[in-house]
């Protein structure tokens, strides 16, 4: 069989961020520059044996500004281009990315193409900028065909020679080219001389069903840090917003809060007023496991959902899409609970 036989075409989806970024040549400010010519700043991109196209969102925006709308804009674009390509590169800012690859990766229900985020710590055009690597590695992924069929079928996030899976990873440092973690899973794959592909970690979702794309997302939700110290009349006035759906509680170590009784109180009464309450630890790695001390115990037993070795970033982005399911609350806490896109491990 000729190369060209087993040619994939990947559309690259910019979005904005650093990596899109060039600097100014007289005044030395950061601008983004013309995608369509994406060719003429990364020529490397003609060795690879794929077709590349790009495209841009309606608004290139620093990830910072990206918003719920701006996750069903870009799972649009790849839904309205699904079938014309074999995988898909999302150019995105660094800051938000791992937030919105894991809202696409609940919206996107039986995926069978890999989805790639990437971006860079340092503009495309800086001289030591890591943001090639990154886009051309990405765009290797993306093609990557065994058997006519792709490799990765799911959302990842591609970043300093690591492919993760996107719903597991966090953002853990805004100077090191290294910016992404993925304390509760392996990586997926990892670039050196070779690319090589840790297959047994690879998502799949069951290869006979329909791909759909969930464009519905609850934004009536809050993340709420514990520390030491909260007071009740901060935590109130916190829990007071107007038909609050859902609350991300970020708790100590393996799921602990303080167990005063106003706390405990308010937190039950916001449960019986049918508001999904997530225990979601703030530790980078390991698990919630309500019950396992005294300080997690009357948690466990008001039914609050347990976010397991979940991210807060996974978690939000679950919540926003199982919110608009019109679930029960058991049927909420269930499914919550259970693994959709690999996000959760047990
Ligand atoms: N502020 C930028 C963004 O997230 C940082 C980056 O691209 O890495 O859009």
């Amino acid at each position: 069989m000729d190369k060209f036989a087993q040619r994939s075409r990947v559309l690259i989806i910019y979005t904005g961020g650093t990596i899109g970024m060039m600097k100014d040549a007289e005044t030395g400010s950061l601008r983004p520059f013309d995608f369509d010519n994406l060719m003429s700043y990364v020529p490397e991109i003609r060795l690879l044996d794929h077709e590349v196209d790009t495209i841009g969102m309606s608004r290139i925006l620093d990830s910072s500004d990206m918003t719920p709308s701006s996750y069903v804009e870009l799972a649009c674009i790849i839904e309205a281009n699904y079938e014309d390509y074999d995988g898909f590169v999302v150019l995105h800012g660094s800051d938000t990315m791992s937030f919105t690859a894991s809202a696409l990766s609940f919206m996107f229900e039986n995926l069978q193409k890999p989805v790639i985020f990437t971006g860079s710590q340092l503009p495309i055009g800086d001289l030591r900028t890591d943001a090639k690597e990154n886009l051309i590695t990405s765009i290797q992924f993306a093609g990557l065909k065994a058997k006519g069929k792709p490799v990765i079928r799911e959302v990842g996030l591609y970043f300093e020679y690591k492919l993760y899976r996107a719903n597991r990873t966090t953002k853990v440092n805004a100077d090191h080219f290294e910016a992404f973690e993925s304390a509760n899973y392996p990586a997926l794959a990892e670039s050196g001389v070779d690319l090589i592909i840790d297959h047994s970690a690879l998502y799949r979702a069951p290869a006979k069903k329909k791909f759909t794309v969930h464009k519905e997302l609850e934004e009536n939700i809050m993340i709420l840090k514990v520390f030491p110290g909260i007071t009740e009349q901060v935590m109130k006035n916190m829990l007071l917003v107007p038909d609050l759906q859902g609350v991300i509680l970020e708790t100590f170590g393996s799921g602990n809060t303080k167990t005063d009784r106003w706390f405990i109180d308010l937190l039950r009464s916001m449960i019986d007023k049918g508001v999904a309450v997530v225990n979601v630890t703030q530790c980078l790695g390991g698990s919630v496991v309500m019950g396992k001390y005294e300080t997690s115990e009357q948690l466990r037993q008001m039914g609050m959902i347990s976010g397991k070795d979940i991210t807060t970033e996974s978690a939000l982005a679950k919540l926003m899409f199982l919110l608009t399911k019109n679930l029960t609350p058991d049927v909420m806490k269930t499914l919550f609970e259970t693994s959709l896109r690999g996000e959760i491990s047990h």
